[in-house]
């Protein structure tokens, strides 16, 4: 059975423990890092980061701040957009059993630019030393071993949840309609195609600039493949400042 993540954006305080958890988890270095005005650190993804909690900040017209935290990671989209783009026989899999989407060593034969362009979610780095690109794979060791991915189990909140995709959705629906009573805007971000839904409760897009999936994957993959969605990708940048 297809396995999901419900991520509820309303429980999440921000703690890190998950962006944490993912790091120790991967074996995976420090970083040379700086701030940039935020709470989030590091400021963006990077090869040696695959889980990063954004943090937004937000004033009403009554001049209320609000923040807003989005622990970001790689969707696992149903109809992967980067495996769909992908050049090298065996780079780029999707585990049936799971619904994981997982790089393999061979993503260094890939053009990273265009795998990179082809994901909506602006998820997969390239690691400079080994040359292959990077991502979160679910924690796909541990699922096969029937314990949680590693950032649902450092999430104290119950933001974090994973599980039978049908069982992610119900818990999704559940909860969206009852957030939706305090807070109208609320909603699921790409709950068809993805099997990491977010919850939100407020637009998308204020909690992070790739929340929620437009324009590239809306495109052909002869378009992707001709390098198309990257402009768009660096035009969203831009505006995004
Ligand atoms: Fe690929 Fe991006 Fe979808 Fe992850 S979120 S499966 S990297 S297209
Ligand atoms: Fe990191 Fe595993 Fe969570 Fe993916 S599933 S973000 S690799 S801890
Ligand atoms: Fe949010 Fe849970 Fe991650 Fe903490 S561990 S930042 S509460 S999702």
């Amino acid at each position: 059975m297809p396995k999901a993540f419900f991520i509820d954006t309303t429980k999440c305080t921000a703690c890190r423990g998950c962006q944490v958890g993912c790091k120790e988890w991967k074996n995976l270095p420090a970083v040379p890092t700086k701030q940039t005005g935020t709470h989030q650190n590091p400021p963006d993804l990077n090869p040696f980061n695959l889980k990063l909690v954004r943090f937004s900040e937000h004033m009403d017209k009554n001049g209320v701040v609000s923040w807003y935290f989005f622990p970001d990671q790689c969707r696992h989209c149903l109809e992967a957009p980067c495996k769909q783009a992908s050049s090298v026989e065996g780079s780029i899999l999707h585990d049936e059993a799971t619904g994981a989407v997982i790089y393999t060593e061979k993503t260094a034969q890939e053009d990273f630019e265009v795998i990179h362009g082809a994901c909506p979610y602006d998820i997969p780095r390239l690691n400079p030393a080994t040359k292959q690109i990077v991502k979160c794979d679910m924690c796909i060791d541990r699922v096969r071993a029937n314990l949680l991915p590693m950032c649902v189990k450092s999430c104290a909140m119950g933001a974090m949840n994973f599980g039978e995709r049908a069982d992610m959705l119900k818990m999704a629906a559940d909860r969206l309609a009852s957030v939706r009573k305090r807070f109208p805007k609320a909603q699921l971000c790409n709950p068809d195609d993805v099997a990491v839904i977010f919850l939100v409760a407020d637009e998308p897009k204020k909690y992070h600039a790739f929340a929620v999936a437009e324009g590239p994957q809306l495109l052909t993959r002869k378009q992707v493949l001709a390098g198309l969605a990257s402009p768009l990708r660096r035009a969203a940048r831009t505006l995004r400042g």
